[in-house]
C-alpha cells in the first residue's frame, strides 16, 4: 500500500476520536478489535496496514501538523539558579517577561497534552492493550529480555519517565515523525527513508531549537564568571549532566563526565586509569563484537605495557559464548571492555552477566553503550558497570557530545589524562591540586551548547519513554527479519536471538557499495561497509555487509519499500 505520510487531511478532530474511544470502551476489555469506524476515521499511518495504534487505541487525536512534543527543561525553570544572581535569570521569565521567553518551546504543558489528556481522563483504570503497528495480534509481554518495562500502551501513572504529571502519551509514530524535519527532506526526488541510524541518529526540532535558543540566550563559556550569560550556560550544561545522571540512573552528576563521544570516553579510560593501574602481563578481555573503538585503545596501551589481549568467541548467530568467556577469566585478568549491543550484527549481549562474571575474578569493567543506549532501557546501577560510554549523536543529540559514566570512587582514585584549565583547584609552579570528578575530566572549554542539545535530546526519548521505543524497535525487526529472508541470496549475517534494530546482510553477485547505492536512488539511506567492526565480519566471512539499522521514527512502510527494491535488483 502507497502511504503520503503528509497527508493528513482525514485526521478526525478530538471530539470525534473522542467519541469513537467511547464507543469502543463501552464495550471492551481492551483488547479486542475496534469497531470498524474506528479505523475508518484514523489517520492514514505510516505503518503496513495503515493503522496506528495508539489513535486507535487510546483515542490519541494528535494533531500531525503541531504534534507539540516538546518537554519541560528543568534549566529553564524560573526557580532556579546555580548563579548568585539572585533572580536575574528568573526575572527573564516572569508574566513581564518578553514574550519569546514566556514562550519556550519546552514548556511542561502542551496543547496536544492537554487535548489528549482530556481524552483519556474518561478511559482512566483501563488497561489499554497494544495494537501493533502493521496489523497483526497484539503482543502483551515482550519476547526479548532487556525488554523488561510493561507495555507502552498502557497508561503508567507511577513510571518515573511519566514525571511529575504522571501522564505519558501513548506512542505514534506518525507524531514522532513530524518531530524531525529531516524525514521530510527529498533524496533522489524521493522523500528520504533514514535506515542508517547505528552510524548516526536523526535530530527532532526539540534539539535543534534547544541548541539555537542556546546561542542566542544563553552562550557564555561555564564555572568561571560572576556574569548573567555565565550563569545561563552553566545552568543549561550542569542542567543537562543532571539530565544524563537521570537517564542512566547514575548515583551522582559527580560519575557523568562529558567527552566527544564513545570513543573519546574509551580512550580515556584507557589513558587515564591503564595507564595508572595495569601493568605487564595483565590481561584485558574484550568480545569479538567489538567496534574498533573499543579494540584500537586497548591494544595502543597493550603494546605499550606489555599487556595481553584476550578475545571471548562468539556462535554462528553472533552470540557471546558465556561458557569460553569464563575460560578467560583468571587472577590476570583486569579488565573486561564489551559492547551492549553489537553495531554490525545487532546482538544484544548479556551484560549484566558478563559484568557479574568479571567482578567475581576481581575485575573492572567498562560497557560501550553507544549503540544501545538509544534502543532499551539503560540502567548503570543495576548493571553494576565501572564504565559505561556512549555518544550523544546515536541517541537523537548532537554530534561532538558524548558520556563517561563511571563510579565516583573509582574516578576520584583515577589520574587526570588532559591538563588544562576548568580541573584544577590550585596550580602553582610547583603542584597542582585537581578538582574531584567530574572536574578533573573536563580539561579546557567543552562543547557546552551541544551538551545541553544532547540534555534536550535524553527529554525527548525519556519522555516517549525507552520501554516505548525499544518495544515499538521490536516490532519492527520482528516485521523486517522475515521479509528480507525471502530476498533471493539474502544472507542475514546475525541471528542471534536477543537482537536490536540492526539487520546486516549480503545478496549474492552484488557487492554491498552496489546495493548502497541502488538503495540510494529510492532514497534509502543505509550503510555498507565494514562498520568499524572488522574483526566481527571477517568472523562470519566476509568483508562488508549492507546494514539497514531501525530507530523508533522508521516505519512497516519504509521497511516494503526496503524489501521491494531489494527484490527488484533481482527482476
Ligand atoms: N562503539 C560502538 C558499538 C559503536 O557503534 C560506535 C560507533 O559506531 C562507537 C563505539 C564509536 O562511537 P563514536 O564514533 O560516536 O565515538
Amino acid at each position: 500500500m502507497s502511504t503520503n505520510i503528509n497527508d493528513h487531511s482525514n485526521l478526525p478532530d478530538i471530539q470525534e476520536l473522542e467519541r469513537l474511544a467511547n464507543e469502543f470502551f463501552k464495550n471492551s476489555d481492551g483488547f479486542s478489535s475496534p469497531p470498524e469506524n474506528a479505523f475508518d476515521a484514523q489517520p492514514k499511518s505510516v505503518g503496513g496496514s495503515g493503522i496506528s495504534p495508539s489513535a486507535i487505541e487510546q483515542g490519541n487525536a494528535v494533531d500531525l501538523q503541531n504534534p507539540q512534543t516538546g518537554f519541560a527543561d528543568a534549566n529553564l525553570d524560573p526557580s532556579r539558579s546555580s548563579s548568585g544572581l539572585d533572580g536575574a535569570y528568573a526575572g527573564k521569565l516572569s508574566p513581564e517577561a518578553p514574550k519569546n521567553l514566556q514562550q519556550l518551546p519546552y514548556q511542561d504543558e502542551q496543547p496536544y497534552e492537554l487535548e489528549l489528556r482530556e481524552v483519556l481522563k474518561h478511559l482512566s483504570g483501563i488497561n489499554i492493550g497494544a495494537q501493533i503497528p502493521f496489523g497483526a495480534a497484539p503482543i502483551e509481554k515482550p519476547s526479548f529480555y532487556f525488554l523488561n518495562e510493561p507495555s507502552p500502551f498502557i497508561l503508567r501513572p507511577d513510571n518515573r519517565a511519566a514525571g511529575a504529571t504522571g501522564f505519558i502519551p501513548p506512542f505514534d509514530v506518525n507524531t514522532v515523525r513530524n518531530d524531525f524535519p529531516i524525514l521530510q527532506e527529498q533524496v533522489n526526488g524521493r522523500q528520504l527513508v533514514w535506515l542508517d541510524n547505528a552510524a548516526t541518529t536523526q535530530k527532532p526540532k526539540q534539539v535543534i531549537d534547544r541548541i539555537s535558543y542556546f546561542y542566542e540566550h544563553e552562550n557564555s563559556n561555564i564555572h568561571r564568571a560572576a556574569h548573567e550569560l555565565a550563569a545561563r550556560a552553566t545552568d543549561a550544561y550542569e542542567g543537562a549532566r543532571k539530565k544524563v545522571k537521570e537517564f542512566l540512573n547514575a548515583a551522582s552528576t559527580n560519575e557523568i563526565i562529558f567527552v566527544r563521544g564513545a570513543t573519546e570516553a574509551i580512550n580515556l579510560v584507557a589513558k587515564s586509569w591503564g595507564e595508572q593501574f595495569l601493568h605487564a602481563g595483565d590481561e584485558i578481555i574484550v568480545s569479538h563484537l567489538e567496534h574498533h573503538a573499543n579494540i584500537v585503545p586497548w591494544q595502543q596501551l597493550a603494546s605499550k605495557k606489555g599487556l595481553k589481549i584476550k578475545v571471548i568467541p562468539v556462535d554462528d548467530d553472533g552470540q557471546i559464548i558465556i561458557d569460553e568467556y569464563v575460560k578467560l577469566l583468571g587472577p590476570k585478568t583486569k579488565l573486561v571492555s564489551f559492547t551492549q549491543v553489537s553495531n554490525a550484527l545487532g546482538t544484544v549481549t548479556p551484560a549484566a552477566q558478563i559484568v557479574q562474571l568479571a567482578h567475581g575474578a576481581g575485575a573492572k569493567v567498562l560497557v560501550d553503550g553507544a549503540q544501545s543506549v538509544s534502543h532499551m532501557p539503560v540502567d548503570v546501577r543495576a548493571l553494576d558497570a565501572d564504565w559505561f560510554v556512549f555518544s550523544g549523536h546515536k541517541v537523537f543529540g548532537p554530534t561532538g557530545i558524548g558520556v563517561l559514566y563511571g563510579k565516583e570512587d573509582l574516578l576520584n582514585e583515577t589520574q587526570p589524562w588532559q591538563g588544562g584549565g576548568n580541573m584544577i583547584v590550585d596550580v602553582t609552579f610547583e603542584h597542582t591540586q585537581y578538582h574531584k570528578a567530574p572536574g578533573r575530566f573536563e580539561a579546557g572549554t567543552g562543547n557546552i551548547a551541544d551538551a545541553v542539545g544532547l540534555g534536550a535530546a535524553i527529554d525527548y526519548v525519556t519522555k516517549l519513554g525507552m520501554g516505548a521505543i525499544a518495544i515499538y524497535e521490536h516490532y519492527l525487526l520482528d516485521y523486517a527479519t522475515p521479509l528480507l529472508k525471502e530476498v533471493k541470496g539474502l544472507r542475514l549475517i546475525g541471528t542471534a536471538a536477543e537482537k536490536a534494530s540492526v539487520l546486516s546482510f549480503v545478496i549474492d553477485g552484488y557487492k554491498t557499495e552496489e546495493i548502497g547505492s541502488i538503495l540510494n536512488k529510492e532514497g534509502i539511506a543505509v550503510r555498507s561497509g565494514h562498520h568499524c567492526a572488522q574483526p566481527i565480519l571477517r568472523r562470519f566471512g566476509v568483508e562488508a555487509t549492507v546494514r539497514p539499522s531501525l530507530a523508533f521514527y522508521n516505519t512497516c512502510a519504509e521497511i516494503d519499500l526496503l524489501v521491494n527494491t531489494l527484490h527488484g535488483l533481482k527482476r
